[in-house]
Formats: C-alpha cells, sequence, structure tokens
C-alpha cells in the first residue's frame, strides 16, 4: 500500500446518490462497503462527510437567514450524515467512531485528535461530524485541516468526475484531465478541486489531494495502491 493513514472527504451530495436530496442507503452502503475494503488490508482511514445533501449555509443566508446560524444547521446536517454512514459501517461489522466539532454528547463522541488518532491506531474507522465546528468555513477545508492534524499522508477527494480538467467535460467535449498539478496552478487558475482555504492547508503541510471518482466501483481501494486513478494535487 502507498498510504497507511488516509483522510477521505465525502460529500454530503456522494451520499445522495441520484436523490434530488437526503441520503440514499443503497448508495451509503456501497460506500461503506468501499471503506471496509480498504480498512480491511490494514490501512487506517478517517473521513470527514459534508452536508450539502441535506442543507448548505451560504445558500440559506442567500435566501435571508443570518450566515453563522445557517451554518450551523449546515454543521448538524453533516452529523446525519456522519451517523447514517457509521450505521451502515457497523452493519458490515467494521468498528466506526464518530467524533463532532461541535458537542452531542448522546449521539456522538467530542472531537478530541488524541483520540482520533487512538481509534485509528485501533484499526476502527473515525467519521468526523459537524465539519471544524465554525461557521464561514467548509468541510472541504476541515478535511484538509483534520488531515493536518491526524497526520494524514493524502486528502481523498471522492467526486463524481475522474479528475481535475481544464475545462468542464460535461460542457466542453475537448477537455483535458490532468495527471497531476501543483497547489500553486489550481490557486491561480482557481480550479475547483476544493476551496482555496483548504488548498492553503494542504499546501503548508505538504498533503498531497487525490481527486477522484467515488462512483467507480474499487477505486477507493486503488486510490490507497497510489494507483493512478485520478489527478494528484501537490508541491
Ligand atoms: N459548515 C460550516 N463549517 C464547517 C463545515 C461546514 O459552517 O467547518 C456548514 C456550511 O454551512 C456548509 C454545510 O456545513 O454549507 C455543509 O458542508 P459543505 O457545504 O462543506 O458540504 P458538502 O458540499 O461537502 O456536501
Amino acid at each position: 500500500m502507498t498510504y497507511q493513514r488516509v483522510l477521505l472527504k465525502l460529500s454530503g451530495e456522494a451520499l445522495m446518490g441520484n436523490l434530488g436530496y437526503g441520503i440514499d442507503p443503497k448508495v451509503v452502503a456501497d460506500i461503506a462497503q468501499e471503506i471496509a475494503d480498504v480498512v480491511q488490508t490494514g490501512v487506517q482511514i478517517a473521513v470527514v462527510v459534508g452536508g450539502g445533501n441535506i442543507f448548505r449555509g451560504v445558500k440559506a443566508a442567500a435566501a435571508g437567514m443570518d450566515r453563522a446560524t445557517a451554518d450551523y444547521v449546515g454543521m448538524i446536517a453533516t452529523v446525519m450524515n456522519a451517523i447514517t454512514l457509521q450505521d451502515a459501517l457497523e452493519q458490515i461489522n467494521i468498528p466506526t467512531r464518530v467524533l463532532t466539532a461541535i458537542a452531542m454528547q448522546e449521539v456522538a463522541e467530542p472531537y478530541i485528535r488524541r483520540r482520533a488518532i487512538r481509534h485509528l491506531e485501533k484499526g476502527r474507522v473515525v467519521v468526523f461530524g459537524a465539519g471544524s465546528g465554525n461557521p464561514f468555513f467548509t468541510t472541504d477545508t476541515t478535511a484538509a485541516l483534520r488531515a493536518a492534524e491526524i497526520d494524514a499522508e493524502v486528502v481523498f477527494k471522492a467526486t463524481k468526475v475522474d479528475g481535475v480538467y481544464d475545462c468542464d467535460p460535461h460542457k466542453n467535449p475537448n477537455a483535458r484531465r490532468y495527471q497531476s498539478l501543483t497547489y500553486g496552478h489550481v490557486l491561480t487558475h482557481d480550479l475547483r478541486v476544493m476551496d482555496g482555504t483548504a488548498i492553503a492547508l494542504c499546501k503548508e503541510n505538504n498533503i498531497p489531494i487525490m481527486v477522484f471518482d467515488l462512483t467507480v466501483s474499487g477505486n477507493i481501494l486503488r486510490a490507497v495502491k497510489g494507483e493512478p486513478v485520478g489527478t494528484i494535487v501537490g508541491g
């Protein structure tokens, strides 16, 4: 295996499948199985889940809601996804702990960095809920932050496309896919890999980002093995 400890960023939309809103249990079960396949190789995996399938702070703020309040709702939405993913993993006997950045002790453990690392060392999947705990941030930035905190070797940014293109492949048939990119190129050209804060954090901490298509079965494991399944962003 190329990597021993990875941080997987799952957007809320990844859990939505083809539904317009919410969580598709079949899709979550499939993702859980992909994660299980990684855990069974002995590789440690932590997951940051988004919440865009349920609530997005920016969107609610645009409709008139107070931005910080809306972001707290968004963070709570991510906890729903985190607990759902935990359930799917435990259905297939993969021990999983949800750690939330906003205390919700009845349903999950509070985020404590050393505890997260300990869980990983014991072979448990760690799912980080409630983003960073701060409004005005995203779960992409949370992924970069947690990856740095737990010493993950790589961030896996699982999406619906097989990497980063020079323009939208759905709109332009001549779009070219990059094999690798520098952080600087992503930032300068505003390529929408992750938001700028997340890219800057990964750059500062020298954590590569692998962007790949989650909908292709086996891709998480391929990425762990270091196969070129998508675009790698690095120094
Ligand atoms: N959010 C936040 N702080 C964080 C992470 C998330 O306020 O550190 C809120 C924000 O409102 C965001 C929502 O949670 O819109 C859901 O997260 P995100 O949009 O990153 O989810 P994704 O796009 O990955 O599904």
